[in-house]
């Protein structure tokens, strides 16, 4: 007889209505104590924990609570503070931890970099000159504390060692061992202190797995469990993965601890168990309910997948489990009081979805019958959210069976369209432009708000946002901009915006996730069939384009990206639901054209972020990325210029993807890499035409006119002039008016100067 136990891999830190985020803010502008803050992050840790005890969770984690990121977290209890903190800050202090993470006066902030294919974004950690030490033992803090204020036997859980190193920086490939030689022993200690405190069970991350590690990585993966394990053995470790399959699964599932967890959402972990077995001696932990999604799971195939597991594996325990931290959904869908019933009903948060593991693991446990009711309202759901009108849109379907992907293609080739966008816009060499968004004042917020609680009436925001636009057509044109935006006024995020105008999105009044630090995102629900409406930005677009006689770009967020930022319908693969947004999209595109817009640019942003962990995946993914793009973007004619732009990223891997796009224009975010990116299309023979952010603007500083004419003729050494584009990096509506003015005003100064010169 199997065994079944209930687990959660990690709760979200936010709150409700972001009380976590409150508290942080408020105490990071001075407003509360140190002790305030931690007053208040205790009730809600405490009350978190009281939650998940009460929804019938065995096994609750402890540790996975965090005051910005649990990576900064692993690297601070360790004594991994970044060089250019160490001198004036004590290791131990909040405020030493802060620092790091959002930067202080004459200290920039560690980078912050995506945290796997998710939305979420950890501080990488910098390991040159570090001495690791246990600077505190913060998961056993935690432990205590859920013992001691609660009588809860928690699970603490950790991020693993090789995950951690994997994921830091300022090191080389030959250091790796010394340095996982280095950490072993602290992470010892700190699992022989749980252990000696009590802990049963101890959780520790290690979803490093799912990508492709080398041997000798392998190898140091088991030489470090080999030593983890042997140190606490009255504790079973559960090694735990998720996002993806697991690689290197018949090493995997010899490793020398008590479980292995493993996501069985995502990925073909379900091929590798039924293939090569689950070994007696150790436990299964199995993610079989969607922690990256919100929707509610279909019970009875969860069920049937947790028999189907049972049935290929010889262990005697099962943990049931979400797929992954439920960090990444919204925490619950009490408070949501505006979305239409059916739709409510078919929703799972993070608490909803801890009633669903309870429910599996009952069932699983004990037979149906007692959580029979469960199921049923389960059932009785889900077909009312299946049958409804927003999952059976028949011109949707009909339009996708006839699509033709092999067949995407601008009707000329680049070379021959070109001429004809030349000739029709007649711009200068070095063309000057910006990213799209301005700056978004306090006034542009304040105004937004009082509109979406109904203080002002549509008009008066209306003819707000277009005398914001006016103001700016006309800055840009007093500044001798080439080819202008209307600057997204109207937009809080680019996402958002487009969730809010097309059918088959919905939006949430608290879905709340963390995205970084304190910042949370509230990401539209793709809750069925995509559809298009009626035109989007096209009033907005051609109201600014009547201000003025120069080009303005047409300004719309790519289908990928839109896909990746939002909740995705469950009951439809993810590729059919790209290509829903893709025509729809399309439509956009093609009103825009119609209306006398020359120049479209599309966003794809979180291209690269979506990529699968497994390299082998690459391809799928990527050609369904790019035919959705060409699907938007194809179809309009020569003459008409199509930009695509992408923030900041490792393109070198991903260039033939970006290359096929087919874009005419390309802007890239460059501030934080510079040579390596030019040298990419440089190799390649790039044969369109690209912008690099010839200047930051995550902060206040003007560059001069002498240093921007530096950061372009540095790219026009391995970039052809005619193929150039002059333009600042991405994100202005961040940015305050006045140093907006003055830098774009040195830029195009620059540009002019370069320009005459050539
Ligand atoms: N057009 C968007 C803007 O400028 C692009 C945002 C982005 O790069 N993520 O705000
Ligand atoms: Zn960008």
């Amino acid at each position: 007889m199997t065994k079944f136990i209930s687990s959660n891999l990690g709760y979200p830190r936010i709150g409700e209505k972001r009380e976590w985020k409150n508290a942080l803010e408020a105490y990071w502008s001075k407003s509360i104590t140190e002790e305030t803050l931690l007053e208040r992050t205790t009730a809600l840790r405490l009350e978190n924990l009281k939650k998940q005890q009460e929804l019938g969770i065995d096994l609750i984690p402890v540790g996975d609570f965090s005051f910005y990121d649990h990576v900064l977290d692993t690297a601070v209890m360790f004594g991994a503070i970044p060089e250019r903190f160490q001198t004036n800050h004590n290791a131990t202090d909040l405020d030493t931890y802060f620092a790091i993470a959002r930067g202080e006066k004459n200290a920039v902030a560690a980078e912050m970099t995506k945290w796997f294919n998710t939305n979420y974004h950890y501080i990488v950690p910098e390991l040159n000159n570090v001495k690791p030490t246990l600077v505190q033992n913060r998961v056993l803090h935690y432990y205590n504390e859920a013992k001691e204020e609660l009588g809860i036997e928690a699970k603490p859980v950790l991020l693993g060692p090789v995950t951690f190193i994997k994921l830091s920086k300022g090191y080389s490939e030959a250091q790796l061992n010394d340095l996982i030689d280095a950490f072993t022993p602290l992470y010892i200690q700190v699992l022989q202190e749980l252990s000696a405190a009590g802990a049963a069970w101890i959780q520790i991350d290690e979803p490093i797995l799912g990508t492709n590690l080398s041997e000798k990585e392998l190898e140091l993966v088991k030489d470090t469990y080999k030593k983890l394990k042997e140190a606490v053995p009255k504790s079973k470790i559960i090694l735990q993965t998720y996002f993806e399959t697991v690689q290197n699964y018949k090493e995997v599932i010899q490793l020398p601890v008590d479980a292995i967890g493993l996501d069985f959402i995502h990925g073909d972990n379900l091929e590798q168990i039924k293939k090569y077995g689950f070994p007696k001696d150790k436990a299964l932990a199995a993610g079989v309910i969607n922690g990256r999604n919100v929707w509610r799971a279909d019970l009875e195939k969860s069920l049937e997948l947790v028999k189907k597991i049972e049935a290929s594996v010889e262990s005697e325990t099962i943990i049931i489990q979400p797929s992954c931290s439920l960090l990444h959904v919204p925490v619950t869908t009490k408070s949501e009081a505006n979305i239409d019933k059916v739709i409510l009903d078919g929703l799972a948060f993070a608490d909803e979805k801890i009633k669903e593991i309870y429910a599996i693991t009952h069932a699983s446990e004990n037979g149906i019958e007692q959580v029979q009711a469960i199921f049923n309202k389960n059932k009785e759901s889900l077909h009312a959210l299946n049958t409804s009108t927003y999952r059976n849109n028949e011109n949707v379907k009909q339009e996708l069976e006839t699509l033709d992907l092999e067949n995407t293609y601008r009707s000329l080739s680049f070379s021959e369209r070109i001429k004809k966008q030349r000739e029709l816009l007649q711009l200068p060499l070095l063309p000057t432009t910006t990213i799209g968004s301005l700056p978004q004042t306090q006034e542009v917020k304040q105004t937004r708000r009082a509109w979406r609680q109904g203080d002002i009436s549509n008009e008066e925001y209306t003819t707000f946002v277009q005398n914001e636009t006016k103001k700016w057509i006309q800055i840009q044109e007093d500044l001798d901009l080439d080819v202008l935006v209307h600057g997204e006024f109207e937009r809080t995020d680019m996402v958002e915006y487009f969730g809010e105008k097309l059918a088959g999105f919905n939006v949430t009044e608290y879905g709340w996730v963390q995205s970084y630090g304190s910042r949370c995102v509230k990401p539209p629900l793709i809750v069925g069939d995509v559809a298009f409406e009626k035109a989007i930005t096209v009033e907005d677009i051609t109201y600014a384009q009547s201000l003025t006689d120069k080009p303005v770009k047409g300004m719309l967020t790519g289908p990928i990206t839109i896909l990746n930022w939002s909740f995705v319908h469950d009951g439809l693969p993810r590729f059919t639901v790209l290509n829903q947004i893709a025509l729809a999209l399309e439509k956009e595109v093609l009103a825009l054209e119609e209306a006398g817009i020359n120049i479209i640019q599309v966003d794809e942003p979180a291209l690269r972020e979506g990529l699968p962990l497994d390299k082998q995946k690459w391809k799928t993914y990527l050609d369904a990325a790019v035919e959705a793009f060409r699907l938007a973007t194809a179809t309009v004619k020569p003459e008409t210029q199509i930009h695509t732009h992408m923030c900041y990223s490792e393109f070198g891997e991903i260039y033939e993807a970006i290359d096929e796009l087919d874009a005419d224009v390309i802007s890239i975010e460059t501030s934080r890499s510079h040579g390596e990116l030019i040298s990419t299309f440089e190799e390649n023979n790039y044969e369109k035409e690209i912008g690099l952010g010839v200047y930051d603007i995550h902060s206040p500083r003007v560059p001069s006119v002498e240093e921007l004419k530096k950061n372009i003729s540095r790219a026009l050494e391995t970039i052809s002039i005619e193929k150039f584009w002059i333009n600042p990096d991405c994100g202005l509506k961040t940015r305050q008016e006045p140093e907006t003015i003055a830098a774009l005003e040195n830029m195009i100064t620059a540009a002019k100067e370069v320009r005459k010169l050539a």
